[in-house]
């Protein structure tokens, strides 16, 4: 046993399996050294630049030594007032922005932040299996633990709230709900979060909804906003981002939007963590806010003749699939025979492709695997010739 005391590491660190893309980065790094070609849809990160006008604003705002010094905490009024304008247009919900909307350093961090403001040990949170693995993990670092809601064909990927059991359902705190969702790319409707919110005012949970795709949507569909449900302000925390729409992933600039108890709550937890974010970044995000539709349609049509290009080919191979309506993943069923790593590792092998395993998202998520719609259409109908060249299908 060593002694020293910089490997004694908290016990809730244990608790945090290992990164997703461990073991396939150090097959990706052997690969290269070989000298091969592989293509990642790994990664959901946007692969086209921020849009012009929102870089233009960054260099006017950074040369204006007022934005400089420590931003206020909960975001500048002029940021905080651009989120509730927007919230009002998109989804006609009243917010005040003094009380009701709070700036985050991308969404991430108030989502993690979140389970630290409202979970204590011995609380269950309830969230989607398969999810964004910060659920899950921000659960444990704040000493709760996760009831998984199987998400899947089975329910149209919405959680079966009556499976949820007496006594988890009572002791819960807060449910994270994330639609349009990743990593499945399937949507909600206003009738599903109308029986969410009865079910959170029966048990008293909390309603942790993370839209970071509402606006990545296809063939005429429009996402709901949780907030649009008669009621919900007070039940429910609405956190939306600026990476995805505008491909700010780098920026670092995102917003909740709530009841302003629950927001007053996650204030304090971030007050006491962070400072804000630049104010440079919010005068540039507030230009985000107001990009015009047109320019999030380009962005749309372009990851549309991707998904068209991913969804043929796959259907040629055999996947019965539907066309997802929103985000830029695609969630797949492996072919029989294979556990999720086993067909992560023969995608790499055979085709020089990297996918994440399901099991990455969930235990629900063996048996399938990601598509990410991240890298151009050519390199998409390489992937996807590479796939047929190499023999995989679906079986
Ligand atoms: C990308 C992503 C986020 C994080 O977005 P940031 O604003 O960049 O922190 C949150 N939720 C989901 C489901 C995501 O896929």
């Amino acid at each position: 046993m060593s002694t020293s005391k910089c490997v004694n590491t908290s016990k809730r660190l244990d608790k945090i399996p290992p990164y997703l893309f461990a073991e396939i980065d150090k097959k990706i790094d052997e690969a290269k050294a070989e000298g091969i070609d592989v293509i990642s849809l790994g990664i959901g990160d946007p692969d086209t630049p921020t849009l012009p006008h929102i870089v233009q604003e960054m260099h006017k705002a950074i040369d204006d030594v007022s934005t400089h010094n420590y931003p206020p905490y909960q975001g500048t009024k002029a940021f905080r007032t651009a989120c509730a304008n927007w919230m009002k247009k998109r989804f006609n919900t009243d917010l005040d922005p003094n009380k009701e909307v709070l700036a985050l350093i991308g969404s991430k961090e108030g989502i993690a932040h979140a389970f630290f403001a409202f979970v204590d040990e011995g609380d269950y949170t309830l969230v989607p299996d398969p999810g964004y693995p910060v659920y899950t993990n921000a659960t444990y670092l704040a000493g709760g633990t996760p009831y998984f809601m199987n998400v899947g064909p089975d329910n149209n990927y919405m959680p079966d709230l009556d499976k949820i059991p007496e006594d988890v359902a009572k002791k819960a705190k807060l449910m994270f709900l994330n639609y349009p969702n990743n990593p499945t790319g399937a949507v909600a409707n206003l009738e599903y979060f109308k029986k969410v919110l009865e079910f959170a005012k029966k048990y008293d949970v909390i309603i942790c909804h993370d839209q970071a795709y509402c606006e990545m949507t296809y063939d005429g569909y429009i996402a709901p906003s949780f907030l649009e449900v008669e009621g919900a302000k007070d039940y429910c925390l609405e956190f939306f981002s600026h990476s995805k729409t505008y491909n700010m992933t780098g920026w670092r600039a995102g917003w909740v939007a709530g009841g302003e108890k629950l927001i007053k709550a996650l204030g304090i937890i971030k007050n006491n963590i962070d400072s804000g974010i630049f104010k440079a970044v919010q005068q540039a995000a507030i230009v985000a806010l107001e990009t015009p539709q047109e320019e999030i349609d380009k962005l749309n049509a372009m990851y549309k003749a991707r998904r068209d290009v991913v969804v043929n080919a796959l259907r040629e191979m055999g996947w019965q699939i539907e066309d997802p309506k929103a985000t830029f993943y695609i969630w797949l069923p492996v072919p029989k025979g294979y556990t999720s790593a086993e067909f992560a590792a023969l995608m790499l092998e055979k085709a020089h492709i990297v996918v994440p395993p399901g099991n990455g998202y969930g235990p629900n998520g063996e048996g399938f695997f990601r598509i990410a719609l991240t890298v151009g259409e050519e390199r998409l109908k390489e992937a996807m010739q590479r796939m047929k060249d190499a023999g995989i299908k679906f079986n």
